[in-house]
């Protein structure tokens, strides 16, 4: 019995990783969103032909929506590299629920260009450097704020300004969404003002023939 559970125990290990080596990962888009995510993923032609799976959860913990890498990818050579982002199907509002499907269009690509930004982000990391990412996110308050400035000024620098302060308008304007997630947006991300500002840099710098 022992002997078997000895053989049993590689084999598992074994099949589990060939699995996820030979899944053959792609782009998926739920119908819903289609057409914004289509919107966003036109202002980042650098990701073309990665494979990114949008994919709908019930419920995320503290955001509502999260780009990772796949296991799968972070086992591979970086250009085989595959993403998830995931998008929570529904917000905290003061009890009633609040479909993300159902928040305005403009609003709904702003957010997507912010996480396709995180996937600019860790498309310029190594393996061992994007597992490190992933803990220092979790750990230290001051990374998270470097990571979503990150993603931020990656989706303003390909022309999603416009997207990206309304998304953060909206969140920030509205009474209703729950105060906890307001106070991180505040906390950890580029405020409205903030963002202006880089919008006035860059365009400065394409006037000077610079960018
Ligand atoms: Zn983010």
């Amino acid at each position: 019995m022992k002997r078997k559970l000895k053989l049993l125990i590689p084999t598992i290990i074994t099949v589990f990783l060939a699995v996820l080596i030979l899944k053959e990962p792609k782009t998926t888009i739920p119908k819903s969103i289609k057409e914004e995510v289509g919107i966003a993923l036109g202002h980042f032609p650098e990701l073309e032909g990665i494979p990114i799976e949008f994919k709908f959860k019930k419920n995320i913990k503290k955001s509502v929506m999260q780009a990772q890498p796949t296991w799968s990818g972070l086992i591979k050579p970086k250009n085989k590299r595959s993403y998830v982002i995931l998008i929570s199907e529904k917000f905290k509002i003061s009890g009633a629920e609040f479909k993300t499907a159902d928040v305005p269009r403009d609003v709904l690509i702003g957010w997507i260009g912010h996480e396709l930004g995180h996937v600019m982000d860790y498309q310029q990391r190594g393996n061992l450097n994007l597992i490190g990412f992933g803990i220092r996110y979790v750990l230290l308050k001051e990374f998270v704020k470097k990571a979503e400035r990150a993603a931020d000024s990656f989706a303003v620098s390909r022309g999603m300004s416009n997207h990206i302060l309304k998304t953060k308008r909206f969140i920030l304007n509205h009474s209703e969404i729950d105060d906890t997630y307001k106070a991180r947006i505040k906390q950890y991300y580029l405020s409205p003002d903030e963002i202006m500002e880089m919008v006035k840099e860059q365009d400065s710098l394409n006037d000077n023939g610079l960018l």
